[in-house]
């Protein structure tokens, strides 16, 4: 179990208030996660005591400056159980990895004819980088729908996967739904027909458990300012044979072995992958918020939001006059509640909800196909994590009252 008073001790931004002296009332982490003190402090202490270039230094500070860089991949591959601390590349957040495997795989693999297949629910960053490819290779994309109740929908997987799919690219749970995708059963068919499987955890990752080898995934993105680590960080995982054999991303220092006037050779990976002077002091910091969310453990982390969650859904269903997106079942669905007062735009329901202290988010969650498909713009989002109470829920189910008071009018 959590014990959540601990934990928000931990999170001096938790202590501020906000408009109308309100206490602050954090359900925004789906957009990004506060940071504890210990990462700020590591970031501090990076800054004052051992700054330096990483991997072409031979003093001190290089060296403990390569040393805490390259702890904090190990750290970043035992998170997610991935079987060699090679197979992660250090990148600036999940949208910069799935533009690496966008570009430095996809783009050189396929070919006219070839098929993506993404879902309806994915998060721009999983669509745009494949329309590129698409545009670049002849490829065509395909998506997977959702059912009624907002899971995806296997029914269509047979007939979609076929012998000319060459990746699937999905999202391990939906921003904007909070549906966790069965990402385990995608990746073996997807396997069976030879395909690829890219897994966006951007909101997995911070939420969950996570093995990469369990889930049978050959590229994993995930960012580190929505699980506790600042933002300019992220990690992909690839796997290793498919790293070896990919040609570069970005080309520049510490990525190349040797070089020529007219040619150069690429350096082992994961450094082939990572061009110039990485961000060093936000993977360090990114290693301190991985040990910090194992030290709670990934387990709690679940349990606990899955407990939110199922009291913010049975609290919300009290509320006339709101529609609730996504499966609104716990065991298939992550810290996320996305809903639309009927009449009211979510912006102006975001904005009262402001003034009383509690920090939603409104709009279109960068998955316009999907706002689409559930015939709405925009939707309003409350977003959970390890610091949030019961009583935070409550005191946004209070704050949506005044939502309907102040709209009373609308019909
Ligand atoms: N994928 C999903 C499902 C997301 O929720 C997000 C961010 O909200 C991203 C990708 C992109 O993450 P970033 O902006 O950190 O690159």
């Amino acid at each position: 179990m959590l014990d959540v008073e601990a934990v928000r001790r931990d999170f001096p931004i938790l202590g501020r208030t906000v408009r109308n002296g309100r206490r602050l009332v954090y359900l925004d982490n789906a957009a990004t996660s506060q940071k504890p003190r210990v990462v700020i402090e590591a970031l501090k202490h990076y800054y004052e005591h051992y700054n330096a270039n990483v991997h072409r230094g031979v003093h001190t500070l290089a060296e403990e400056a390569t040393e805490a860089y390259e702890g904090a991949r190990a750290k970043v591959a035992r998170f997610i159980n991935a079987p060699d601390s090679r197979s992660v590349i250090f990148v600036r957040n999940t949208t910069e990895a799935l533009n690496l495997v966008a570009y430095a795989y996809a783009r050189r693999e396929l070919k006219p004819g070839d098929e993506i297949l993404l879902s309806i629910m994915e998060h721009h960053s999983n669509l745009v980088p494949w329309q590129l490819v698409a545009r670049e290779t002849g490829a065509e994309l395909k998506f997977l729908d959702i059912t009624e109740d907002h899971r995806l929908d296997l029914s269509q997987l047979d007939r979609l996967l076929t012998r000319r799919t060459r990746i699937v690219a999905l999202t391990l749970m939906s921003n904007v739904l909070g549906t966790i995708n069965p990402i385990k059963a995608v990746a073996r068919a997807a396997h069976d027909v030879g395909a690829v499987m890219v897994v966006d955890a951007a909101q997995a990752a911070p939420h969950m458990p996570i093995d990469v080898q369990d889930l049978g995934a050959d590229f994993l993105a995930f960012s580190g300012h929505k699980m506790c680590g600042p933002t300019g960080i992220g990690a992909l995982f690839g796997k290793l044979e498919l790293l070896e054999r990919m040609g570069p991303f970005l080309g520049g220092g510490s990525m190349i072995r040797d070089v020529h006037l007219t040619y150069s050779e690429w350096n082992d990976v994961p450094w082939k992958f990572e061009a110039g002077t990485p961000n060093i002091g936000d993977a360090v910091a990114f290693g301190v918020a991985i040990d910090y969310l194992e030290g709670l453990g990934m387990e709690n982390v679940r349990r606990h939001e899955k407990e939110l969650l199922a009291y913010a859904l049975q609290r919300i269903a009290e509320i006339e006059g709101l529609e609730v997106y996504g499966p609104k079942d716990p065991e298939v669905q992550g810290g996320i509640i996305s809903f639309n007062y009927l009449g009211v735009h979510p912006h102006d329901v975001g904005t009262v909800l402001d003034s009383e202290g509690v920090a939603i988010r409104a709009g279109h969650h960068c998955a316009k196909p999907l706002m689409r498909r559930l015939g709405v713009v925009a939707t309003a989002r409350a977003s959970f994590y390890i610091y949030n109470t019961k009583a935070e829920v409550d005191a946004f189910i209070q704050a949506l009252a005044r939502v309907r008071e102040i709209f009373s009018h609308v019909p």
